[in-house]
């Protein structure tokens, strides 16, 4: 067979000089700190006027929204900041045992509660961004700029290399300019341009693999009185197949609690306080109807649709444009139930700064595989929680059924199994990997349980009632 002509490789820059990050979210700053410690000079473009105190932005719709920092993306951020915790507290962040000092329930199961020394941080994401900001402002090759948007790479005319992004600034009559870069990180979020881009540049686009979620979230605020949850900072509600109706309550600074009631395929929380409450009162435990009955609301109910969790599979590309990388949402973005967004973008920083310091030879290839590897587990565990609902449209694997009836199981032992709760947890909070669960000692532990817990569904307290009417 006759060999298929390639085109020449382009030759590699010897160092990156001046790198380029799309997005100044919680992706594109914790990707310019990575980049910042082998790149000469990093710019973050950004679309929106940047707030100079935390403030929701338009640009990051979800940013009015409870956001809860897992304990492995606060242990991400404080190795990428270090200090960045205390900072967060310091700023009225709270700081709680995610099985101590919290309310988990799992299939309508409360976990067994019991000091587990994971630790989950309580800020709003307007907060929580802006102090990474202030940290990645203060570095002294790293210039945030806007606002302006990015419209596109320019590339070498073989089209094998970027060599800078076309901005415009959101000024009337701004001109189109070239701002030149050897990388460019498109840290833009979920709308991301850089499928379509690399098609107009004549590259394929990645193949992306999409998990219906049909999600619908209600936020508000309201005042902290700390004598409501007696003392505890959340309680937080996963939906499950029986009752698609979740929600979460989480203690932030300003003395705040956010409360965020959810629905998927077909349930939609109100927005009045009325249908608010009664909703909250259909969910298996009291925790988010006591706040809501009891504290003072300190702004109007606000409500976002996610439609489906995407990932792009930029790994599985056979040719890449050098020299440009995709982070954050604009590689996959996760039904944000599971609260893990934050952390994989850190997460994914984490990576580029170790790939950078091994070189910047044949990046793209090496950072959208690794990168990959660390969407693996957050995306089995969104995808994974969302395929339990027959709604879901998705591939479902052979052994599905089986991991399913287990690890429903699991839940319901977890209610009376201190040591199944913490591991349960620390996988959600993404400290330990998934497959402990099915560690030889667990599985026992959970045939052990099984008398104990009712089977699937809860009892007592924490049986799951049946929706009330649509309020
Ligand atoms: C309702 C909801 C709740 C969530 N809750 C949680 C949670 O509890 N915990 C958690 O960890 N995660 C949560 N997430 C996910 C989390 O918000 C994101 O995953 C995370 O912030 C990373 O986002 P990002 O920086 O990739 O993208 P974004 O936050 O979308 O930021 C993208 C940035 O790029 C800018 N931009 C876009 N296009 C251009 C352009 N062409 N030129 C210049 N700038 C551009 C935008 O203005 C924006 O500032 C939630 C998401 C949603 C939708």
């Amino acid at each position: 067979m006759a060999a298929t002509a390639r085109p020449a490789p382009t030759p590699e820059p010897t160092a990156r000089k001046h790198a380029v990050v799309i997005g100044a979210g919680v992706a594109g700053l914790t990707a310019a700190r990575a980049l910042g410690d082998t790149c000469e000079r990093v710019t973050v473009i950004e679309r929106d006027t940047l707030p100079d105190a935390p403030a929701a932005r338009r640009g990051v719709p979800q940013s009015r929204h409870l956001h809860v920092l897992l304990a492995r993306g606060a242990l991400a951020l404080d190795e990428l900041f270090p200090g960045f915790l205390d900072e967060l507290t310091a700023a009225g962040a709270s700081r709680a045992d995610t099985q101590g000092d919290a309310h988990w329930y799992l299939d309508g199961h409360l976990v067994c509660r019991a000091p587990s020394g994971l630790i989950a941080y309580g800020a709003s994401r307007p907060l929580v961004e802006h102090q990474i900001r202030a940290r990645v402002a203060a570095l002294p090759n790293v210039e945030i700029v806007g606002p302006a948007e990015v419209l596109g790479p320019v590339t070498t005319p073989d089209r094998g290399r970027v060599t800078g992004v076309r901005v415009r600034p959101r000024a009337d009559g701004a001109e189109e300019t070239v701002l030149d870069a050897d990388l460019v990180v498109d840290a833009s979020g979920r709308g991301s341009r850089a499928p379509a881009w690399l098609e107009e540049l004549g590259h394929a686009r990645p193949a992306s693999t999409r998990v219906r979620a049909d999600v619908v979230y209600v936020t508000r605020r309201f005042r902290r009185d700390p004598r409501l949850l007696d003392g505890r900072a959340s309680a937080a509600f996963v939906p499950f197949p029986r009752l698609p109706r979740g929600g979460a309550v989480l203690a932030e600074e300003h003395d705040r609690f956010a409360v965020v009631l959810t629905g998927q395929f077909g349930e939609e929380p109100p927005t009045d306080h009325a249908g608010m409450l009664a909703y909250a009162d259909s969910l298996p435990g009291p925790d988010i109807a006591e706040v809501l009955r009891a504290a003072e609301p300190l702004d109007a109910p606000v409500k976002m649709r996610y439609p489906a969790g995407v990932r792009h599979h930029y790994e599985r590309l056979d040719r890449h444009l050098d020299g440009f990388l995709v982070t954050g949402d604009a590689l996959c973005s996760f039904n944000p139930t599971y609260g893990q967004g934050m952390t994989a973008a850190a997460q994914q920083a984490i990576v580029l700064r170790g790939l950078l310091a091994e070189g910047a030879d044949d990046l793209p290839r090496r950072f959208f595989r690794a990168a990959s590897q660390a969407v693996d587990t957050p995306w089995l565990l969104a995808a994974g929680g969302d395929l339990r609902f027959p709604e879901a449209e998705g591939r479902r694997g052979p052994v599905d059924g089986l991991l399913d009836r287990y690890l429903t199981r699991y839940r319901a032992a977890a209610s009376v199994d201190p040591v199944l709760g913490r591991t349960f947890l620390a996988v959600a909070h993404m400290v330990e990997p998934p497959a402990r669960l099915m560690a030889p000692g667990h599985v026992l532990r959970v045939l052990r349980a099984a008398g104990r817990t009712g089977g699937a569904g809860g009892t007592g307290a924490n049986r799951p009632r049946a929706p009330k009417a649509a309020p």
